[in-house]
């Protein structure tokens, strides 16, 4: 196994789509990307066609008349992009909010959350002046919890996130979850965030990549870079039928990191598996069972939480951790997990058929928050990843600043983004023995674990 692949090489087949339900619904596919098929050049090449790599393209070549091109292993939205859970939410660090306000002091953790904010509007403001139809659904995030003693901590959240850091949550008692939400064993109230929602992710993606080509930009998929040098102060970047020459390189990369292409990329980010189910639509008959009025993408309230929304033609999709391996087998443990989870919170819906199984890597970074900002060593790359499970709202949102930011518009030459709340700015430090993030990850789920055993 290379360091470039932490995992086992199924993930990593860039020429097969998931069998995931975006795929099979994905709609409207048409596009003008090829892959590179000889030698070109131009101004920034972005390597990964995902929400960062095409947002970032889409900012550039509309606002500012840039140059640019994508070049992506698979098909466009391959990546995290086109299979993740469809939540467009706040969040992008497991760092505890009172962590990040020892750490960053409260005026710079409110401004964090704030651009959180920000990004999930710029995903509806993309949808609608880019005329994207992702199916938005819900008004707000349920988080769930499942005990008395969960509760209790959501309320002390709950004070934190809107008295220090301005955030719009509302608490709904046992007897309110139950008239919006949906009766189980294992809800005894649950704490509401606007503005969040839930968005068909591959039509998202699919809907950038559309727009970014309307505005110039153009897209190679199915084009893997294979490997990156440098020749007369220009950066080539070799793919299996030609090579790019840009001035610039945007890494958009995120929990699928080809580390391998530059040494300065080694070590940072740490891959992780989210895995996914889908049942087939649920009748009425069922959600009558569960009383079930949720239109809200929702998670529990745990560290080790799954995460799960109904889709808009009643099926439940039910997200979580994946295995530490990435072999075939393994996920198919994950996957009969969740199903468990399914049968326990919603004991009516035990029998009731999943229809889709699927997984893909999310990224933590070692400060266990993003990372955005420019090669140290040659500020002519830039980078956005780490949005640790997040990334509808906090890799679109990346995308736009790294695209301003190298056009000028936020005028510093820094190698951090100053003018970015300081939570995402630069390089987080590089696992010491990287070899061996999957134990760390592995460590990292038991610290947890014990966390939500103890409370
Ligand atoms: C199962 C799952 C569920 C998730 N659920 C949610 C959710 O509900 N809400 C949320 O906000 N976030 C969620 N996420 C996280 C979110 O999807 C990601 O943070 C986000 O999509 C990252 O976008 P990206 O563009 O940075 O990276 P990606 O979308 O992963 O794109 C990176 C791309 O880089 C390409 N690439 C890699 N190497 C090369 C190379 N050598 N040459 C060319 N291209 C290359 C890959 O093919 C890939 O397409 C989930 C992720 C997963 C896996």
């Amino acid at each position: 196994m290379s360091v470039a692949h932490l995992y086992h090489p199924s993930l990593y087949r860039f020429d097969e789509a998931q069998p995931s339900y975006w795929e099979e619904t994905a709609g409207d596919r048409d596009l003008a990307a090829r892959p590179l098929a000889r030698d070109e050049h131009c101004d920034v090449a972005v390597i990964g066609g995902g929400f960062t790599g095409l947002s970032a393209a889409l900012h550039l070549a509309r606002d500012f008349a840039v140059d640019v091109r994508v070049l992506e292993a698979g098909h466009i939205g391959w990546g995290a992009s086109g299979r993740n859970g469809g939540f467009c939410s706040i969040g992008g660090t497991k760092l505890s909010i009172r962590r990040q306000m020892r750490r960053f002091g409260t005026e710079q953790t409110r401004r964090y959350y704030q651009s959180q904010v920000e990004a999930i509007e710029l995903v509806r403001s993309l949808g609608s002046d880019e005329g994207i139809d992702f199916e938005a659904c819900g008004d707000g995030e349920m988080t769930v919890a499942r005990n008395a003693r969960a509760f209790r901590a959501l309320e002390a959240d709950a004070e934190v996130q809107r008295r220090a850091l301005g955030l719009d949550v509302t608490l709904l008692s046992r007897e309110a979850f139950r008239e919006q939400g949906y009766d189980s064993p294992e809800a005894f109230g649950a704490a509401k965030l606007v503005p969040t929602f839930g968005l068909h992710p591959m039509r998202f993606v699919l809907g950038l990549a559309r727009a970014a080509e309307r505005r110039g930009a153009v897209l190679h998929p199915r084009t893997r870079v294979d490997a990156w040098s440098k020749d007369a102060g220009q950066h080539v970047l070799e793919t299996p039928a030609g090579a790019l020459r840009a001035k610039r390189v945007i890494v958009a990369c995120n929990g699928f990191m080809p580390e391998h292409l530059h040494g300065t990329l080694l070590g940072r980010p740490l891959p992780y598996q989210s895995n996914i189910v889908v049942t087939r639509p649920l009748t009425e008959a069922e959600l009558d069972a569960h009383r079930w009025r949720n239109p809200c993408p929702s998670i529990e309230a745990r560290h080790l939480y799954v995460y799960f929304r109904m889709l808009p033609d009643r099926r439940l999709l039910l997200g979580g951790r994946g295995d530490a391996s990435g072999e075939p087998g393994k996920a198919v443990d994950v996957y009969r997990r969740l199903e468990g989870r399914i049968a326990a919170i919603w004991p009516h819906w035990r029998d009731v058929a999943v229809t889709h199984r699927w997984r893909g890597l999310v990224c933590f970074t070692s400060g266990l928050r993003p990372s955005i900002g420019k090669f140290p060593d040659d500020p002519s790359v830039m980078f956005g990843f780490g949005y640790h499970g997040n990334g509808v709202n906090t890799a679109t949102w990346a995308g736009r600043e790294l695209a301003y930011w190298l056009a000028g518009a936020n005028s510093d030459d820094a190698v951090e983004p100053l003018h970015l709340p300081a939570l995402v700015r630069g390089f987080c430090p590089r696992f010491p023995l990287a070899r061996l993030r999957r134990l760390y990850a592995r460590l990292g789920t038991l610290y947890f674990r014990l966390k939500d055993t103890i409370g």
